[in-house]
């Protein structure tokens, strides 16, 4: 339900921007949310509730930080823009389980930053509207994070949210699919218009929520080889993996055949391409990759 005090709203959002000479920077991929229907259906999406602490990133102007603390226990929002405090300071003096740090999120430390404000041990999730220049990098991040991070609900341009969510065989399946989905459940929750932000995108949106499986989806002996290979398999997405694989390992006699065992190992036909293996193959193949090349 919309609460007609809601930040996001055109009129209360170009009040709030007016009254703090505050202008818009496309280049920190400032595009705000002036619509409480989908911050309400995010909310919704990620299931928040009061024993749930949540990391934000990049408040803006607190659109979606109030939904979230009105929703959840603590939340730490991390706002690159210095311009920004003093208004989030004014927009978000109702709640007082929220905490704001200026910091690009790419640099902090999570494990210790988090740490330093909450119990790690609680539910812990990330729920954000991501600037779009840095999506692939914010993602990932979290993933590798030494912090657990249980889930992620959030907000990038649609056809990352595709490349994440792809399966094998399809277009935008490639080394982005297979990094998310050996952590993580993935789904499209979804697509939202343009017309919800100031200033419009180009491009249409979606939300995206990742849940955090007990075990990666597949076991492998090595994880830095299984991300090298499936990494090297689309390098050249039109050509085939024993190219690639070439591409990669070198092209000396002795390499060759010891890449033919290793595929061989795997069961995987050398004329495939990248795209049509799956996660399960993959893993194959940088297992055989360990024992016959590597060892
Ligand atoms: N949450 C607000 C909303 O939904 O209306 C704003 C979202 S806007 C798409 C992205 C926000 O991320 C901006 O406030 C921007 O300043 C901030 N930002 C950009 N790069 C950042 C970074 N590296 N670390 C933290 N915040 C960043």
């Amino acid at each position: 339900m919309t609460n007609h005090k809601d930040i996001a709203s055109p009129i209360r959002t170009k009040e709030i921007l007016k009254k703090h000479g505050f202008s818009l920077k496309k280049s920190l991929g400032q595009n705000f949310i002036i619509d409480s229907n989908i911050l309400t259906k995010i909310v919704e999406t990620a299931g928040l509730d009061k024993q749930t602490n949540v990391i934000e990133v990049g408040p803006g102007i607190g659109a979606l930080t109030e939904h979230l603390a009105r929703a959840s226990k603590e939340v730490i929002a991390f706002e690159i823009d210095d311009r920004l405090l003093p208004v989030l300071a004014d927009t978000l003096s109702p709640y007082d389980n929220v905490t704001i740090l200026h910091n690009d999120v790419l640099q902090v430390n999570l494990k210790e930053v988090v740490g330093e404000k909450l119990d790690t041990e609680e539910p812990l999730m990330v729920v954000a509207n991501l600037p779009y220049y840095i999506t692939t990098p914010i993602i990932m991040y979290f993933l590798e994070s030494a912090l657990r991070i249980d889930a992620l609900v959030v907000m990038m341009q649609k056809e990352v949210a595709e490349r994440i969510t792809a399966a094998p065989g399809s277009k935008a399946y490639g080394s982005l699919s297979i990094a998310v989905q050996y952590y993580m459940d993935a789904e499209i929750a979804f697509i939202v218009p343009k017309t919800v932000f100031v200033p419009q995108p180009n491009i249409d949106s979606a939300i995206i929520k990742l849940t955090r499986r007990e075990t990666p989806s597949i076991e492998v002996i090595n994880e830095a080889v299984f991300f090298e290979v499936t990494r090297a398999a689309f390098v050249q997405r039109r050509k085939t993996l024993w190219n690639n694989l070439l591409g990669k390992y070198g092209k000396e006699e002795a390499t060759k055949e010891k890449l033919i065992e290793a595929l061989e190992y795997a069961g995987i036909d050398p004329k495939r391409r990248g795209e049509t293996l799956s996660l399960a193959e993959f893993g194959k193949l940088a297992d055989g990759i360990c024992l016959k090349l590597l060892k």
